[in-house]
């Protein structure tokens, strides 16, 4: 039986771990660009390519699905859940629980190390930890899996070659199994060769716990690794005003 931590609500195994529906969304004190988005799910387990041109509205998106944005107008549920309808702090937490994030520029804590950083989305998530069993042993763990080697757990962040640094940063976002792995251009930044490698790990890692991931990019090269690639123009009305 799989009950959700929050509001003791339960949700169905088979809904899809992301729903956004009828959502509309302008930057407060922008009026040169809004966002509608009708529809737009994933399912668990699934992997989606998230397709757009730059400016056109996709690290706004995945604001809206990791919560740091609300909606004007619509709903966005992340495992049943919706997320405008929790307080700012439970909000954070309910992320912190249910979404792993891969940034751009991977984010790290430069003067943290690398178990410092795997270790961050724990501290606000007590089910994701309670998943994770002993945290510090889960960090090693992970970086056996991502073949980081032994003796870095105790490395700063800033001492690491982006390669590491994107290692730490699939760790970070996998530790504790969040059912949603969200990835903003994680691959911008790096060669062809270290793409794939990057991409090998992201979906080795979501595979092994059936977490659903969503990654945004402007690649198309990208395409043949997904289950599902959706441009971000099919599924939304963007209005822009240069
Ligand atoms: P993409 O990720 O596809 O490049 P963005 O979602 O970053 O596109 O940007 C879409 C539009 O929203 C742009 O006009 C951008 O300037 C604006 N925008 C993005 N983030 C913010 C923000 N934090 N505050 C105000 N406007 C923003
Ligand atoms: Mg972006």
């Amino acid at each position: 039986m799989h009950q959700h931590w929050t509001c003791g609500a339960f949700s169905n195994l088979d809904d899809p771990v992301l729903q956004v529906a009828d959502v509309r969304f302008r930057w407060p004190g922008r009026t040169s660009f809004s966002l509608s988005v009708p529809k737009f799910e994933v399912q668990k387990a699934e992997s989606v390519l998230l397709l757009g041109e730059s400016g056109s509205g996709k690290s706004t998106l995945l604001s809206l699905i990791c919560g740091t944005v609300i909606p004007d107008n619509g709903v966005v549920r992340v495992a049943g859940t919706d997320l405008a309808a929790l307080p700012g702090g439970q909000r954070d937490r309910f992320r912190a629980e249910q979404i792993g994030v891969i940034f751009q520029q991977f984010n790290l804590l430069p003067f943290g190390t690398v178990q410092d950083n795997i270790l961050l989305p724990l501290r606000f998530a007590r089910a994701r930890q309670q998943r994770a069993g002993e945290p510090k042993r889960a960090a090693m763990e992970l970086c056996a899996a991502l073949g980081l080697p032994k003796d870095l757990i105790h490395a700063k962040a800033n001492t690491l070659s982006v390669g590491q640094q994107q290692r730490v940063a699939v760790a970070r976002a996998m530790i504790g199994q969040p059912p949603l792995i969200v990835a903003d251009e994680p691959t911008s930044a790096l060669d062809a060769d270290s793409q794939a490698a990057f991409l090998d790990l992201l979906f080795q890692q979501s595979a092994a716990h059936h977490a659903s991931l969503l990654m945004v990019s402007h690649d198309p090269r990208l395409a043949d690794r997904f289950d599902r690639v959706v441009h971000l123009a099919d599924i939304a009305q963007i209005d822009r005003v240069a």
